[in-house]
């Protein structure tokens, strides 16, 4: 008889930090493979094969890019994999992202987006630095999905610096990619009152948001 397999147990919602699988990974995690140039080669970390197929894209090939979820605290990831040409050796990348249960509502029913949010919650004030910087990400993005974009500023506010990471970086990387630009822009004086923050990654952080605000302004 087959050992039960992982996706055979219920789903623990369980911390992010007490989770085997999902703290070994980053918030983005990237791999490279040269088709016949091994030393170049840069997997995605082993915990990224525990990850569980959820959900393809209707656009797109279900091998290329889906939706995949933790089996043992339900976190969703999405998974892309690229493919270029070359006559040297073609490339594979593939881009593994942590999302938000706000960023993979479609995916879920209302009672999965209760329990992750719940989880959230609890988690802002967690022992583990890693939970309760997704705990602040997590609601951010929650607070962004409602248009509630002075509720999601107030965690830049907040006292923890894991919380003002969390929500930050968030930011962040959704300002990076050009999306939500314009609500950004309308907390600008919470991102501003950072800038002279005591923790260096949280005062760079938050000028990298403010150049994104900057750039829509002048051409929006
Ligand atoms: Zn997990």
């Amino acid at each position: 008889m087959m050992a039960p397999d992982e996706s055979s147990k219920p789903i623990g919602y369980i911390p992010i930090a007490d989770c085997e699988i999902c703290s070994a990974l980053d918030e983005v995690e990237t791999s490279f493979t040269k088709y016949d140039w091994d030393d170049l080669d840069r997997p995605l970390p082993p915990a990224a094969a525990r990850l569980k197929f959820f959900a393809a894209f209707d656009a797109y090939d279900a091998e290329r890019r889906h939706i995949k979820r933790c089996p043992v605290c339900g976190i969703f990831y999405e998974y892309w994999l690229t493919y270029d040409y070359y006559i040297n050796g073609s490339e594979d990348e593939e881009e593994l992202t942590r999302l938000t249960p706000a960023q993979a509502k479609h995916f879920m029913d209302e009672a999965t987006y209760e329990a992750l949010m719940q989880q959230a919650r609890a988690g802002l004030t967690d022992a583990q630095p890693l939970t309760r910087r997704y705990a602040a990400k997590c609601l951010v993005s929650h607070h962004m999905e409602r248009q509630e974009m002075p509720l999601a500023g107030e965690y830049l506010a907040h006292p923890d610096p894991e919380v003002v990471k969390g929500a930050l970086f968030f930011l962040r990387k959704l300002a990076n990619d050009g999306d939500r630009r314009p609500e950004i822009a309308s907390i600008k004086t919470a991102i501003e009152a950072l800038v002279q923050h005591a923790d260096p990654d949280i005062s760079s952080g938050a000028q990298s948001v403010l150049h994104c605000i900057k750039i829509y302004e002048k051409y929006r």
